[in-house]
């Protein structure tokens, strides 16, 4: 082993080939090398030995609102980067809704990025946003380093953030597929949504029917439609119909360049069990069915969905009222995102190298972040170190979400968290945070 400043070691490290006994040199923030479980630490080296406990490449999260500046009572860097770290993501991408200013120009972009920049105990990218009036402004976003831009089909639940129609989704296409870039989607079909009944209240049977599979299904067959017309990059935001997979599956193999993601909500809650007036459970798209969820976690084993993100998405508690129709939509999600889906993913036979892949590996390619999502030399040094067998009971106290509002309560999940590190630095461990260390992040050329 030549230097190293770090080594850490466990008998079980995720990496590319499969679960291994190893040692993991890091020097400078980075991987050096992945060597033998027993190779000698170089003088110098500090060793952590974490025995028995997963190490796994620290999660990518790719959806993720965090509202700063303007909406901060709702959540923020400095608290959504503490929650992100407790469970075990090192890199989020901040979505460029619900803040204010939205992330629609690259002077907002600025403002984002200034106030991110010392609260971010994470790694932190940007999503731009594709709105009715700022096709001039996509390049230059593009040029100034998001990830890519964001666009609803249907209203987005904030005034300042538009919906694009057919005609004007068309021109932000054509825009972004002249730099090849990537265009990622809500799609949920504004005229199925207004044909469905809109009846309100607490029941959550009436909040589902007002959402129909067929909304999303409509949305995501124009979405290919346009997407082939300008042989354009498209992906899919939490797709929650699984209605829509067979055209998924059939543009894929006709070679559209669609990706698509779900989120560990409609993985792990279903809509029998919603309590009536528990808005705590609304989303757009919403919770759907069991029989509809097995369908997804289908989709995941076959390759069809690609990743697993939070769409993070709170709001302070008042505004969680027991009306399904007037609440906010939206579930918090960040900390317990790998838990939650662990616990799923093993009692259908999913191992973690699986998990790893959904909510690490393809959530780095999907930005295209070649320093993340693996443990291999050349890597940033990201990791979460997990005991996937020890269980514990979600107290919403526990959180470190702005505001602890969650559709967990109360729920026992497998897989603790008991250490995070950023670029080989250990930057939260059983509930204690070191100092804000997060970088901000740019789409790499
Ligand atoms: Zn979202």
């Amino acid at each position: 082993m030549s230097e190293a400043e770090l080594v850490l070691r466990s008998t079980r490290v995720i990496t590319p080939e499969g679960t291994r006994a190893a040692s993991i040199a890091v020097t400078g923030g980075t991987i050096t090398a992945v060597l033998p479980y027993d190779a000698p630490v170089p003088p110098g080296a500090r060793l952590e030995d974490v025995g028995d406990h997963v190490v796994l490449p620290g999660l990518v999260d790719t959806h993720v609102h965090v509202n700063d500046p303007g909406r901060t009572e709702w959540e923020g860097f400095w608290t959504a980067t503490r929650a992100a770290a407790a469970g075990g993501i090192t890199t989020l991408v901040d979505m460029p809704l619900n803040s204010i200013p939205p992330t629609t120009t690259v002077d907002h972009l600025r403002v984002k990025r200034k106030v991110a920049a010392d609260k971010a105990h994470i790694d932190v990218g940007f999503w731009g946003g594709a709105l009715p009036g700022n096709v001039g402004d996509l390049r230059p976003l593009h040029e100034a380093g998001v990830f890519g831009f964001k666009a609803f089909l249907s209203p987005s639940g904030v005034e300042e953030f538009p919906h694009l129609d057919q005609d004007q989704l068309a021109r932000s296409l054509a825009e972004i597929a002249s730099f090849d870039g990537l265009l990622i989607v809500h799609a949920e079909d504004p005229h199925h949504l207004a044909a469905a009944p809109q009846q309100g209240g607490p029941a959550y049977r009436d909040f589902l029917a007002s959402r129909p599979r067929d909304a999303e299904d409509t949305a995501i067959a124009s979405l290919i439609a346009q997407a082939k017309r300008f042989n354009a990059r498209v992906h899919v935001l939490h797709l929650s119909s699984s209605d829509a997979l067979p055209l998924i599956a059939e543009a894929r193999a006709e070679g559209v360049r669609l990706t698509v993601e779900t989120c560990p909500h409609y993985l792990t809650l279903t809509a029998e069990e919603v309590p009536d007036g528990a808005s705590e459970f609304k989303c757009c798209p919403p919770i759907r069915e069991a029989a509809n969820q097995d369908l997804l976690w289908a989709a995941l084993a076959d390759g069809t969905i690609d990743c697993v993100v939070t769409d993070h998405s709170p709001s302070t508690a008042d505004l969680k009222t027991d009306d399904f129709a007037t609440a906010w939509g939206g579930i918090s999600g960040l900390q317990l995102s790998l838990s939650a889906v662990w616990t799923a993913a093993r009692a259908r036979g999913h191992s973690l190298e699986d998990v790893v892949q959904w909510m690490s590996a393809r959530t780095a390619a999907l930005v295209g972040l070649g320093q993340k999502g693996a443990i291999a030399a050349g890597r940033d040094a990201d990791f979460a170190v997990l005991a996937p067998d020890e269980t514990f009971t979600v107290d919403p106290a526990a959180l470190h979400h702005r505001n602890r509002v969650t559709a967990y309560a109360g729920r026992t999940l497998t897989g603790v968290v008991k250490s995070t590190w950023l670029r080989g630095q250990r930057i939260v461990a059983d509930g204690e945070f070191s100092e804000a260390k997060g970088q901000l992040l740019s789409r790499v050329a």
